[in-house]
């Protein structure tokens, strides 16, 4: 089992794309619930990664990088930077420096903290398409339009995204893929034991906190180390769709 641990939270409907009102809305919530931190805040790193299309796989995603403004997002603003692919990045390295509050139901290392993570919402058109140490790969031909192509493939590498895409729109037929009632494995952190994930890793929207390695490393608190449910209640507030939380090893 790796050592990143990523809480993913995910629309259970792949296809789900907020619109971009709700997007500025669930960022606002975001930073004016003190979950994530204003940009003159210490003790936090911020950015936004507006990826560029580029499909060499040969390195870094081409992206324009901005930090933060201090005035509110905007449905304008958002529908501008994620003509491709929008990254917001918020990066606490130190809790208790930044002052935000901590998206976990406890800290698990009290005595060595302070905790450091970070928030990130992750908007784009395709599909984005994750698999690593314990979430494995749809077949190849889960991923196949009906006419025979090939949906999925890989691009440049970017920071906290996957590198795998499928497309949501056939190239070759027009016709549009939704990979939510396909099912891939996800093998349990401890036990190795596999369960189905329907609709794989995969999304065109996510909310994310990524820990890093500052996680509980024995099982029994592992178990309880979940989001918050007021951290929860800013999707239900500003996305209303059904999501669900996956977690990944890497
Ligand atoms: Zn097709």
């Amino acid at each position: 089992m790796g050592v990143d641990y990523r809480v993913w939270v995910l629309p259970r409907q792949r296809s789900f794309r907020p619109s971009a009102e709700q997007f500025a809305r669930l960022a606002n919530a975001l930073r004016d619930g003190n979950w994530a931190p204003m940009p003159d805040t210490p003790g936090q790193g911020s950015q936004i990664i507006e990826l560029l299309p580029g499909n060499s796989v040969a390195g870094k995603k081409p992206a324009r990088v901005q930090g933060f403004d201090n005035i509110p997002f905007t449905s304008s603003w958002v529908e501008f930077h994620s003509q491709h692919e929008l990254v917001m990045d918020w990066h606490v390295r130190n809790l208790r420096e930044a002052g935000v509050q901590y998206p976990f139901v406890f800290d698990p290392y009290p005595d060595s903290g302070p905790p450091y993570f970070y928030v990130r919402l992750i908007l784009g058109r395709d599909y984005f398409y994750w698999t690593g140490e314990n979430v494995m790969p749809f077949d190849d031909a889960t991923t196949e339009c009906v006419c025979g192509e090939q949906l999925s493939f890989w691009t440049d590498w970017a920071h906290g995204t996957p590198s795998q895409r499928i497309q949501m729109v056939c190239p070759q037929c027009g016709q549009r893929f939704d990979p939510s009632g396909k099912a891939c494995d996800i093998l349990d952190g401890w036990s190795g034991a596999p369960t189905p994930l329907i609709g794989g890793l995969t999304f065109r929207f996510a909310l994310v906190v990524d820990c890093h390695k500052y996680w509980p490393h024995d099982e029994d608190a592992a178990r309880r180390f979940h989001l918050r449910s007021g951290f929860l209640d800013l999707w239900r507030k500003t996305i209303e769709v059904p999501f669900e939380t996956v977690v990944t090893f890497d």
